[in-house]
């Protein structure tokens, strides 16, 4: 896959793309980084990317030519990071991890001129409901849920079983010793006995949606067994709630 990011700020890419699982993937031509300069489709003697608002009012708005040009040169969707647009989750990265080519623009300032939006880009992606100073930390996140998709890049069992990818939250993990200091692991992980791990792994699985979003068990089709499981929780819980 090739990621194009039209951005002011190129260097804030660096440490991105140079490091652990990103930089393996580039490594191993699963993706490909193509970081834009906006600045170098800046034409004027001061290069100058932005500029007042019409209508007035405070901060500055990225100027439509240069972007216009730098979209010229690059192919595939082309997403804009905006707090405005649709909310990323798991089931929009894998979506877009599909693409073979797409092209991030990173806003600044008050953002870019609207007619980019109109006339440009066909995805506008928020990171969430905050307001961040500029849209290379969401492109970086939007590359980065999409690259651990790709194939090759991680384990397809481990990604497989992370939050979301089913509609769960992830089971606990615990790693050696498996006595710290008096804490101790749950004893099931170290029975080897692999069908009561399985077993406890999906339990904690569905304890942990339930008590933490019951948003997504409301979306999630469970199967016969997962329902079973998830009502003897429910009983277990209620049972904890009223010997309080
Ligand atoms: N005036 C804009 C508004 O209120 O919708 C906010 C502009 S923000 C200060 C500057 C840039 O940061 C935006 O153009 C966008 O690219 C990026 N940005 C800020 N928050 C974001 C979020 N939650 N998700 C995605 N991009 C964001």
């Amino acid at each position: 896959m090739k990621i194009n990011i039209l951005t002011l700020f190129p260097k804030m890419f660096e440490g991105f793309i140079s490091e652990s699982i990103i930089a393996r993937a580039i490594k191993s031509e699963v993706v490909e980084f193509n970081i834009v300069d906006i600045r170098n489709y800046c034409y004027d003697k001061h290069k100058q990317a932005d500029d007042i608002p019409f209508g007035g009012g405070n901060g500055m708005v990225m100027k439509p030519e240069p972007i216009f040009r730098a979209l010229e040169d690059v192919k595939g969707k082309v997403i804009y990071t905006s707090p405005q647009g649709q909310k990323l989750n798991q089931q929009l990265v894998k979506e877009i991890s599909e693409e073979k080519e797409i092209t991030i623009i990173a806003g600044h300032y008050e953002g870019i001129d609207e007619r980019i939006v109109e006339h440009k880009v066909d995805m506008e992606i928020s990171i969430g409901d905050f307001v961040l100073t500029g849209g290379e930390l969401p492109a970086m996140i939007i590359a980065d849920a999409i690259i651990r998709l790709l194939p090759n890049v991680i384990k397809k069992e481990s990604y497989e079983n992370d939050s979301f990818f089913n509609g769960l939250l992830d089971y606990p993990h615990y790693t050696r010793p498996a006595d710290f200091n008096g804490i101790k692991v749950p004893d099931v992980l170290i029975s080897g006995n692999h069908k009561k791990i399985e077993e406890w792994r999906i339990r904690e699985s569905l304890k942990r949606t339930y008590i933490r979003r019951k948003d997504l068990l409301e979306k999630k089709d469970l199967s016969n067994s997962e329902r079973k499981i998830l009502n003897e929780i429910i009983k277990e819980l209620e049972g904890q709630n009223n010997e309080k």
